[in-house]
């Protein structure tokens, strides 16, 4: 087999243009470790902000990607329950290789081998967006039948599977988006109202919509522009989850503004939330896939492009043209 590879690494932080589509040396299987030979990696909003340096990497040249399905092609020492040739989908930490290359060397407890019917495009386009929005609606804050919900930036790839989620569990869920036909997205997604976020005033629809009450749970991955909108639209004891930051991080914040509605704030972090309780990624991935089983969480692929492509993915991304999952292919696949 090839010791080198084809991979995405940068040197620098910057704009899609520090990107480099290149060759580096295929990794090996450390201990707990398996090496998967990527069919396709799944393009996620965290990947701009370690390319821009808004979570900045501390060595470079450093790999991207943190999210990927394909098939065992090597297993390290100490790994038990993964074979050679076994189809699995993974979560990762991004290293140098990261999933944005033909090889990635995973940490085994972040790999998951695949039930019968559920695809490497399927996986690794639910896995980590997917994962990230059944902790938020089921681990670290539970969302119930009846509840009054906001997602922000529905028709995206996190939106999308918040919407699906929090729908079949019987809450009520507004989304938010920037054009009538994301709306039509979101609507397909679960959402009973979509508000235009940007021609609407958001505060005052969400009031209109729960009669003067407000929103159980915000699901605002947006960030700085609806932030303070995201607050204004809380019920009493309401929870605003500001999970991302696609329009830049929000700004510093007065605490005291959480007390007109007893409200609370949560920053969760899929990492460190798997991180916190051992055996969580394999009992909320079967969970998951089990969804994706049975057509509760339904994965959208936006487009499919070449690794080679990945700036261009990046650009759609940010420049807010896509619609659910950007996927990446290693070239030779085809
Ligand atoms: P999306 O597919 O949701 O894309 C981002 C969407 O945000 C855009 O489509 C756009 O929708 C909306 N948006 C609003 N303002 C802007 C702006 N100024 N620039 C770009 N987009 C904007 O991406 P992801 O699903 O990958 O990620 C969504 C969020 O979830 C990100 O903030 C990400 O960091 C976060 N995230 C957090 C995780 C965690 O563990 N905390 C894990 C996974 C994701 P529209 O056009 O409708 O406004």
């Amino acid at each position: 087999m090839a010791s080198s590879m084809k991979a995405v690494t940068f040197t620098e932080h910057g704009g899609t243009e520090v990107l480099k589509y290149t060759d580096i040396d295929r990794p090996t299987a450390g201990e707990g470790q398996v090496v998967i030979k990527n069919e396709y990696a799944g393009v996620n909003f965290i990947d701009t902000y370690h390319r821009s340096g808004l979570y900045p990497r501390s060595t470079f040249p450093a790999g991207l990607g943190e999210e990927g399905a394909g098939t065992v092609v090597e297993v390290g020492p100490g790994v038990t329950g993964l074979a050679v040739g076994d189809s699995v989908g993974y979560v990762s930490r991004s290293t140098l290789g990261g999933s944005f290359a033909e090889f990635t060397a995973a940490q085994a407890g972040l790999v998951t081998k695949l039930p019968q019917g559920v695809s490497t495009q399927a996986a690794a386009a639910v896995l980590l967006q997917g994962l990230t929005a059944l902790s938020m609606v089921k681990t670290t804050c539970q969302v119930a039948a009846g509840d009054w919900v906001l997602v922000h930036a529905a028709a995206g790839g996190t939106g999308q599977l918040l919407c699906q989620l929090c729908s079949d569990i019987g809450a009520k869920v507004i989304g938010t988006t920037s054009t009538p036909e994301k709306a039509e997205v979101a609507k397909r997604c679960g959402c009973s109202d979509v508000i235009l976020y940007s021609h609407e005033d958001v505060v005052q629809r969400v009031m209109q919509l729960t009669n003067g009450k407000g929103v159980k749970f915000v699901y605002d991955g947006v960030g700085k522009s609806t932030f303070d909108a995201s607050l204004k639209c809380l019920d009493y004891l309401g929870w605003l989850i500001c999970f991302g930051n696609a329009s830049g991080k929000p700004e510093p914040f007065d605490v005291l503004r959480l007390a007109e509605k007893s409200a609370r704030l949560m920053r969760p972090s899929l990492f460190s939330t798997l991180a916190a309780e051992p055996g969580l990624t394999a009992s909320l991935t079967a969970e998951l896939l089990q969804l994706v089983q049975q057509g509760v969480v339904v994965p959208e692929v936006h487009k499919v492009y070449p690794l080679s492509a990945v700036a261009q993915a990046q650009q759609d991304l940010t420049g807010r043209k896509t619609t659910g999952k950007l996927l990446l292919r290693p070239d030779t696949l085809g």
